[in-house]
């Protein structure tokens, strides 16, 4: 894939609302360095299709993509959460690093092809499957390295650290082994990852799991670990995402768990606080304040029965947001949005909740916040079609909007997000590079096949320790 020195956009959506006719070029890193309204005179690559910019996923279990589906079979009287959990640890021990990279792989594919850019791996698979460290503690990560390299998405990696199974410290449970490491392991793992990532501009960062996996001691040390080796870098955290997570938080040391995870952490602008779906009125404005990004993931937490995040208070208040694909049962950008816009309109029972006087269409509104946050979150320059941003887009492949005429102009992420008429993109440039065209990945063949092997072994694994039936039906 080479490096485009700029492309013609037909019709654009910019920091500024959607436009006709614009040059784009490129600087060598991949970040626009001009915009001109012209009629293309230098023969740049043109887009007729409508484009808007890419959206970085901002939290990705990528492993949990293959298990999509196994999970939604009622075993016990009421499934939740942490049901769901127990499915997900099974399926967590039978992955083998060449698994993972195939999992990732196919994955990024298919995320790319769903108006993502960029990705952030929230990686807690370390371990091999009986709990000790691979000879290179950090084998797994490497195996999303790959997969991010093979399909050309831009990789922001976060290993993460995991410790206990509780408020208080508690030890962590057998299905957790492939989780656990020592602080010294995990700064080791972090300085051997430090070069690597470096050759393949992927960005580094840190996530304590939660404030259940990590002490306040430990996220005391993570920070000088952080000091040390990746100053600045973003740090996620999940919080929040679970009613009976707050109430132990309250029972641990009456705090809940926003209000105790800023008393113990700088909570700033590169930190992204994953789900934070129940919050209190101070911690949506604590949040909004102090400048962090909401990794919102709406389609996996109505999935898991999470709850509704507060986005039209956090909004109101200057919150920053981005979206994630989390657990990967969904890979659209636009299916994210349309589901965190739908859980405010059947809360609210109201119609187009989360626009702006200045931007009265809601699709273009969550899609423009959606990819600032989530570059943001990343640790990567601010995207949107700008001078200084990011040379990441796609083209909308939605057939509809090109037969209303007039209305098409500014309604084309309208019809993308809302119209029920498929999520699809065609082409995806990611920092200058034509990743897909007409929707087509070069790799997609061998990224297919080697997911097909990777499932066949999965497979095999998975039906010689199902002896309770607990995948699928
Ligand atoms: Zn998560």
């Amino acid at each position: 894939m080479t490096q485009m020195k700029g492309a013609h956009f037909k019709l654009v959506l910019t920091q500024d609302g959607w436009q006709r006719n614009l040059s784009a070029h490129f600087a060598p890193d991949g970040t626009i360095s001009a915009l001109t309204c012209d009629d293309n005179p230098e023969g740049l690559p043109v887009y007729d299709a409508p484009v808007v910019p890419g959206i970085t996923d901002l939290h990705s279990h990528a492993f949990q993509y293959a298990m999509a589906g196994l999970s939604e079979v009622r075993r016990n009287p009421v499934d939740s959460f942490w049901s769901w959990r127990d499915i997900m640890y099974f399926f967590a021990l039978t992955l083998s690093p060449e698994d993972v990279q195939a999992i990732a792989a196919r994955l990024y594919l298919s995320l790319l092809k769903g108006g993502y850019t960029g990705i952030v791996e929230f990686h807690y698979l370390h371990n091999d499957l009986d709990g000790t460290p691979y000879a290179r503690p950090e084998e797994l990560s490497l195996a999303i390295f790959e997969a991010a390299q093979m399909t050309g998405l831009e990789l922001t990696h976060l290993p993460v650290f995991y410790a206990h199974s509780n408020f208080g410290g508690l030890p962590p449970t057998d299905g957790q082994r492939r989780f656990i490491q020592g602080i010294d392991g995990y700064a080791a793992m972090l300085d051997a990852l430090n070069g690597p990532a470096a050759q393949a501009g992927h960005i580094l960062g840190i996530a304590p799991h939660s404030l259940r996996a990590v002490t306040p001691e430990e996220v005391a040390q993570l920070m000088a670990i952080r000091d040390d080796l990746l100053p600045g870098c973003p740090v996620h955290i999940h919080v929040a995402e679970q009613v009976k997570e707050v109430d132990e938080a309250l029972a641990y040391n009456g705090r809940r768990p926003v209000e105790q995870l800023f008393d113990m952490a700088p909570v700033d602008a590169a930190w992204c606080l994953i789900h934070a779906t129940h919050l209190s009125d101070d911690e949506v404005q604590m949040i909004a304040r102090s400048g962090a990004t909401v990794g919102l993931c709406p389609m996996t937490e109505a999935n898991l029965g999470d709850g509704i995040f507060r986005a039209k208070d956090y909004l109101a208040e200057g919150g920053v947001f981005g979206i994630g694909s989390d657990s990967n049962i969904a890979t659209f950008a636009a299916q994210e949005l349309q589901q965190l816009e739908y859980s405010q309109r059947l809360r609210d029972r109201q119609r187009n909740v989360l626009a702006r006087a200045d931007q009265p269409h809601v699709a273009a509104n969550l899609w423009t916040r959606a990819a600032q946050g989530g570059a943001r979150a990343a640790g990567r320059p601010e995207q949107g079609i700008a001078v200084g941003g990011m040379a990441s887009f796609v083209t909308l492949t939605s057939p509809e909007p090109a037969s209303m005429g007039p209305v098409a102009d500014t309604s084309a992420l309208d019809f993308h997000m809302f119209a029920g008429r498929g999520f699809h993109v065609g082409d995806v440039v990611v920092r200058g590079r034509a990743v897909v065209q007409d929707g087509h990945h070069p790799q997609e063949d061998a990224i297919l096949a080697q997911y097909a092997v990777a499932m066949g072994r999965v497979t095999e694994r998975l039906a010689t320790r199902n002896g309770d039936g607990r995948m699928g039906g």
